[in-house]
């Protein structure tokens, strides 16, 4: 079902003013995790001011220790909804289990589906049968092909709306958090009919190659970027070290936007 064999043209996912996929770019920004109203609302307004439309915020986080900020929860996506209907933009959170379905589908637009969950085949079974657009992340470890038929378990429950984003995997390296896969976007765009993004912030970790890289994949045929920002990201309650702060935010939109990659 996700393949160009089944379905040849593009897949276009319009939520609210939103559009990802085709002719045009989309760029989806903010913090990793909701930390406050007052956090989210600054964020978001900066981004507005850019004109974006789909903002990122993690509420249920999967952090790889338990001692660690593990998210807000519920408060957390009442907050983004609070925060989202107020200045009028799109949302995507994480969901980590189907308990969590229920609670987050009343307050978010889009599920992400994490990379740590993309092999919870339960999760995607469950968010397969809903009617929200599905933004679903790259496998730490997984394969084209495994990503792939991870998102056929969500088309083949009939939810047809969904997003494939490269995050990075792991590999050797340790300059880069992880290693940007930058052939998954052309392999990816020749053998599914979904829309391609790219995660700069996760995929390298590191702030000062973002721009670069955004271009990389835009070049390459990415519909879009995710990266994250934060108003003070030494402060920040998890990324603090690879998140934007709004100035390096402007400063990446705007390399962006002068690049005549993104549209
Ligand atoms: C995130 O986007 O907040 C996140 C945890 O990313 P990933 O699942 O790609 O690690
Ligand atoms: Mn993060």
């Amino acid at each position: 079902l996700v393949s160009r064999h089944h379905k040849s043209e593009d897949t276009i996912i319009n939520i609210k003013q939103a559009v990802i996929g085709g002719s045009s770019h989309m760029l989806i920004a903010g913090p990793c995790s909701i930390e406050s109203r007052d956090q989210l609302l600054t964020v978001a307004s900066a981004l507005k001011k850019a004109g974006l439309t789909v903002l990122r915020g993690g509420a249920f986080k999967p952090r790889t220790s338990p001692y660690d900020f593990q998210g807000l929860g519920e408060e957390g996506l009442k907050i983004m909804k609070d925060v989202a209907d107020e200045i009028g933009m799109v949302t995507v959170s994480e969901i980590m289990s189907p308990a969590q379905i229920d609670t987050a589908a009343r307050y978010i637009d889009i599920f992400q589906i994490g990379a740590r969950n993309m092999h919870n085949f339960d999760l995607l079974k469950a968010v397969g049968q809903t009617q929200k657009p599905i933004l679903l992340k790259r496998g730490l470890s997984a394969t084209l092909k495994e990503f792939m038929l991870a998102a056929e378990y969500i088309l083949h429950q009939g939810n047809n709306r969904v997003m494939l984003i490269e995050r990075g995997i792991r590999t050797f390296e340790q300059a880069t958090r992880n290693t940007l896969d930058i052939s998954a976007v052309p392999i990816l765009k020749q053998e599914t009919h979904l829309p391609v993004l790219v995660d700069v912030s996760h995929s390298t970790g590191r702030k000062d190659i973002l721009l670069p890289c955004a271009k990389a994949v835009l070049a390459a045929g990415a519909d879009g970027i995710m990266v994250e920002v934060h108003p003070n990201p030494p402060a920040a309650l998890s990324d603090a070290k690879q998140q934007v702060n709004i100035d390096e935010f402007y400063a990446f939109w705007k390399g962006l936007c002068d690049s005549g990659l993104y549209h």
